[in-house]
Formats: structure tokens, sequence, C-alpha cells
């Protein structure tokens, strides 16, 4: 795909939602942060079914440590993965307030080296909390950038290495809320709604189809 096509896929994605933000419920960095690392594996929807209730009593590194792996558990258990979940908040929630006076670090290396932050949920964090223009690939951003032909490769690593060079400083910082929205809704996994989707003219895929 050539820079032209691409440049009109943003601005289109950018007309039809300029402000996009994560379907994750959070009111604070520390639980952006906790959401992030449920979100692993797990949808949106879950992941806030539990936390709706886990902030109630536990929205501070300190406040999480007080309940303890169990007491996380029993919040987060209808969450996939839950039991290596609640001990790396645990782990996390230790660090944080060790050695980061319980803020979140603003530093991709450092945010990594936390129990359970990989990759993507760092991006998210520095693009999110801090308004970095870093992009998260996940799963959805992967199918859409090969389909489309936006940028192709094996696997999330290629991609976020390409997207951070093809995409404008300006489109950075919404991309992943784009592409993750689009995938999620309508380039979706099995059934993607081509004769409905606002980039169909622009897109790889759907030449196939109309
Ligand atoms: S045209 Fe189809 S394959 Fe291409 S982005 Fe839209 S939904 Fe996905």
């Amino acid at each position: 795909m050539n820079r032209e096509k691409r440049i009109k896929i943003l601005f289109r994605l950018k007309n039809n939602n300029p402000n996009p933000t994560t379907e994750l419920k959070y009111n604070s960095h520390f639980e952006l942060l906790v959401s992030t690392l449920l979100s692993a594996k797990s949808t949106d929807i879950s992941v806030n079914k539990a936390t709706i209730n886990l902030y109630k009593i536990a929205n501070t590194p300190e406040k999480m440590i007080l309940i303890g792996i169990d007491g996380i558990k029993k919040y987060i258990k209808t969450i996939g993965l839950y039991n290596k979940k609640a001990k790396n908040i645990y782990k996390t929630c230790n660090i944080l307030i060790k050695k980061y006076n319980s803020q979140i670090p603003k530093n991709k290396i450092l945010l990594k080296k936390l129990p359970g932050i990989g990759d993507k949920t760092a991006n998210i964090i520095l693009n999110v909390i801090f308004g970095l223009p870093t992009i998260a690939v996940d799963t959805h951003i992967f199918r859409v950038c090969n389909r489309t032909g936006f940028a192709t490769g094996k696997n999330v690593t290629i991609i976020e290495k390409k997207l951070l060079k093809i995409v404008p400083k300006k489109f950075k910082i919404n991309f992943h809320n784009w592409f993750l929205l689009h995938g999620k809704y309508v380039c979706k996994s099995k059934k993607p709604t081509c004769y409905s989707c606002i980039i169909k003219d622009l897109c790889d895929f759907n030449k196939y189809y109309i």
C-alpha cells in the first residue's frame, strides 16, 4: 500500500471518530495500568465487570497490597488467567510503592520490568497516560494491518516497527484505538463487514470481494 492510501485511511478513521478512547473503564492512571494488565487475553467487558467492584475497595497500590493476592483473586476470578494476573498485580503494586513512590514510571524499559506488563501494555500506558506517540499492536491491529495492506508482517513486533516509521506523528496518538475499534467492530476476525466498511475502497483485502 502506498503512502497516499494510508493517509486517506487515517483521515477516514479520524473523521469518523476524532477522539477515540479505550473501552476499559478507569478513573486514575493506576486503574488504567491494572485494567490493561487484566485485559491480556480477556475482553474489555469482562475486565470492566470485575474492576467496577475491585476499584471500590482497592484503587491504589497500597490498598491493593492490603487486600492481598487472595483478595484480588476474589474480584477477578471471572477473568481468564486470574491466578497469575492477581499475583502480577500484587507484585507490581509492591514495586510501584517501593521504587516509584506509587507512581507509574514514564519509561518503556522500566514499565516492562513490572510483572505482567508486556510490550503492548507498556505502549498503551505511555500513549494514554503520558501522551507519547507509541503504537501498541494487539491481535485486532495485527489483523487489520495485514488484511488491509496498511503494514504487513509475521508478528506484532514487525508490525509495530513498521507502523512507527510509516504513521505520521499527528496520527500516532490515536492510531491504536482507531485500528483496534475498526478490528473489533468492522474488520472482525471471522466475518469482516466489508460491505459497510468506510475504508473498503482503500483496502487490499476488499479488492477480492468487490
Ligand atoms: S474492507 Fe473488509 S477487510 Fe478491508 S478493512 Fe474493511 S472490513 Fe476489513
